[in-house]
């Protein structure tokens, strides 16, 4: 009996041996695994950290495709034009770089049927003077504030920017419920646009929703806010 007890005493080791082993093995991985997943989650969210550059072009140059104007930042000089307008019908002027993205997103909006027209593009420091006074006149300054810059600190004076219309409504609150503005809501980052101020936006931009103010600052970053949902120069630049 001892004899065949042994060589049983020998398989059921083994079997133990065996059985320990894979189990090292498996709870190793399944140890392991999430550390393998989290050092991959890492190395993606520093090489997209890496990718975007948030330093291309400065924030505060007025001839920079990027430059952040608002009731807080203003031109330097205050008085600054841009060199390179050029016409985009409607008796309106932007930048060059600006009017070939706005031509290109017309012209793809057309084609789905959505007209859309420049209403008003580039406007002078000494316009934007005449402007705003007019509005304080007329609603008062904190008003005025409100839908209005003081002369040095519009969005407009960038050349950058476009105030757009069609469906039949202009510079007014209804072109945000037209088939022409969901348009320009929903593709206008694919040509380097930004709506400017948007509904609940209103304390970081200081402007209330303009569906129709458009604002061009290249479809790289454009495409990053939308990529990471920030609607806000302000926001994105962490101003
Ligand atoms: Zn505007």
């Amino acid at each position: 009996m001892s004899q065949r007890i042994r060589p049983r005493k020998l398989i059921v080791s083994a079997l133990i041996a065996l059985i320990g082993f894979i189990l090292v093995v498996v709870i190793g991985n399944i140890v392991r695994a999430p550390k393998q997943k989290d050092t991959t989650k890492t190395t993606t969210t520093q090489s997209q950290a890496a990718g975007f550059d948030k330093s291309r072009y400065p924030l505060d140059q007025p001839n920079s495709i990027w430059i952040v104007v608002n009731k807080n930042r203003s031109f330097n000089p205050l008085d600054y034009a841009p060199a390179d307008l050029v016409n985009v019908g409607g008796g309106q002027r932007i930048r060059q770089e600006a009017a070939t993205a706005l031509q290109q997103m017309f012209s793809a909006a057309l084609g789905e049927g959505r007209q859309l027209q420049a209403l008003s593009g580039y406007r002078s420091y000494a316009t934007q003077k005449t402007v705003y006074a007019r509005e304080v006149a007329t609603n008062g300054q904190a008003i005025a504030d409100t839908q209005s810059a003081k002369p040095g600190y519009s969005e407009h004076q960038t050349g950058l920017a476009i105030d757009v219309g069609g469906g039949g409504c202009g510079i007014q609150d209804c072109f945000g419920n037209t088939a022409e503005g969901k348009w320009v809501a929903a593709h206008a980052h694919e040509y380097g646009y930004i709506v400017r101020y948007v509904s609940g936006k209103e304390s970081i931009t200081g402007y209330r929703p303009e569906p129709w103010h458009i604002r061009y600052v290249g479809r790289e970053l454009a495409a990053e806010m939308k990529k990471q949902n920030i609607q806000t120069l302000e926001e994105f630049f962490g101003l």
